[in-house]
């Protein structure tokens, strides 16, 4: 009989390092988790959260307080850079027909529903912390932390974001460094709002030079993005954001154009360079397995990076309690997870090089209605 996994590390308090813990203390398992951060906070725009995630919400136990900290809402509208509607691609209620399809929703409100739980079910956290070394044998993995201390532990899970440590400890920096985060080539711009009423739904414009959409996270506030070519990855001066997010949106007219002069305030701009990862098989070594950002990074032109991250979650709390080879379980983690996340990466990538390309004879609503089938299937 294979030695059951009791005692799981969690590296990384984060959208699914959070998920993950709350999800393995509802099976009983003993979850440490540190987060190098030592105020446990994030940056204060929005998320959206389509009808996959709204199901894995639900699947995680947290769906109800999940849905009152957000705006739900039904499809998805595709705009012409003037604001004449394209087309309405209306979501499927995965997670049953009580639960709306989507939903949009601030990061902190997010966070607060995760951190929240995960502390209440039990999780011991520690902040301002990480892992130094890992030393693994057949039975265990013994863990140095930064702050000295040691502990021993069944598993550890790497969900510390994009650059992984963990990742970094387990595997290097790869040939060549082919597991180092890759700039695509473009960025994105957010800012908040007051939001309209017919801001009811997420409404994504595609603009000539890049797209720009705006997602309702409340009943009183949306968000903005945009995004811009930045050949060479330049770093922005922080005092200049409010002009160079202006800058970034004089294609647009409508309701996008409407809110450009509003922006006027350099600290109310959040701005981000794209980067990329696509971890080739497998993502776990032994007794250390990786998911969310630290094994597929990707684009937000899909929306879907943390619906993954969250998926995988739901995945990995399924799998690890159950009486196997742990070799087994992470390998058939791997295969529940790996086209669907490739599938992700591969088609926001591309959805970025056509902007980049300024292409505007591709099906760009073709791709989004796949990308919503393919996460419609079961994980
Ligand atoms: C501009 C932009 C817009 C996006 N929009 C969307 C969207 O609309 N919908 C969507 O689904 N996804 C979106 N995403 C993607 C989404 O934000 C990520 O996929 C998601 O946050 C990944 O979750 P994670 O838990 O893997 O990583 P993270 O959420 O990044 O969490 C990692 C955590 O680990 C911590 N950490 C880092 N290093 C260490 C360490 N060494 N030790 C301990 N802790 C550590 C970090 O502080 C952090 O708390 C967007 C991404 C970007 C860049």
């Amino acid at each position: 009989m294979a030695q059951r996994v009791s005692r799981v590390l969690i590296v990384g308090g984060g959208i699914g390092g959070l998920s993950l813990a709350s999800a393995l203390r509802d099976r009983g398992l003993a979850v440490d988790l540190v987060e190098l951060q030592k105020e446990w906070t994030v940056y204060g725009v929005g998320i959206i959260q389509q009808c996959n995630v709204v199901r894995a919400m639900a699947d995680l136990g947290l769906v109800d307080r999940y849905l009152d900290a957000g705006f739900p809402f039904e499809a998805v509208g595709m705009y012409a850079p003037d604001g004449r509607l394209l087309a309405k691609i209306p979501g499927q209620r995965l997670a049953g027909p009580q639960y709306p399809a989507n939903l949009g929703i601030s990061r902190l409100a997010l966070h607060t529903v995760l951190s929240g739980a995960a502390l209440e079910k039990g999780t011991a956290v520690r902040l301002g912390t990480t892992v130094e070394r890992l030393d693994q044998d057949d039975a265990g993995v013994d863990v140095t932390f930064s702050d000295g201390t040691t502990g021993r532990y069944d598993v550890v899970v790497g969900a510390d974001g994009l650059y992984s440590r963990v990742r970094g400890l387990l595997f290097g920096p790869g040939e060549d460094g082919e597991y180092r985060p890759r700039f695509t080539g473009q960025s994105v711009w957010r800012h908040n709002f007051p939001r309209p009423p017919e801001i009811d739904h997420l409404a994504a414009f595609t603009g000539p030079d890049g797209n720009a959409g705006l997602c309702p996270l409340s009943h009183d506030l949306m968000y903005l993005f945009v995004t811009s070519e930045e050949p060479g990855n330049p770093r922005m001066p922080a005092d200049q954001l409010h002009t160079l997010m202006r800058d970034r949106m004089k294609g647009f007219g409508g309701l996008i154009g409407a809110l450009r002069d509003r922006i006027t305030d350099p600290a109310q701009v959040v701005y981000k360079p794209m980067e990329v990862l696509m971890m080739p098989a497998p993502w776990y070594r032994g007794r250390v397995v990786l998911l969310g950002d630290a094994v597929h990074a990707t684009t937000p032109h899909l929306g879907q990076g943390a619906g993954m991250a969250i998926e995988d979650a739901v995945v990995l709390a399924e799998l690890l309690p159950q009486d196997a080879p742990l070799g087994d379980l992470l390998a058939r983690y791997m295969e529940r997870r790996y086209e669907r996340c490739r599938f992700i990466v591969d088609s926001s990538i591309m959805v970025g090089e056509w902007e980049m390309a300024r292409r505007h004879d591709v099906d760009r609503i073709g791709l989004v209605k796949k990308m919503l089938e393919v996460t419609a299937q079961p994980v």
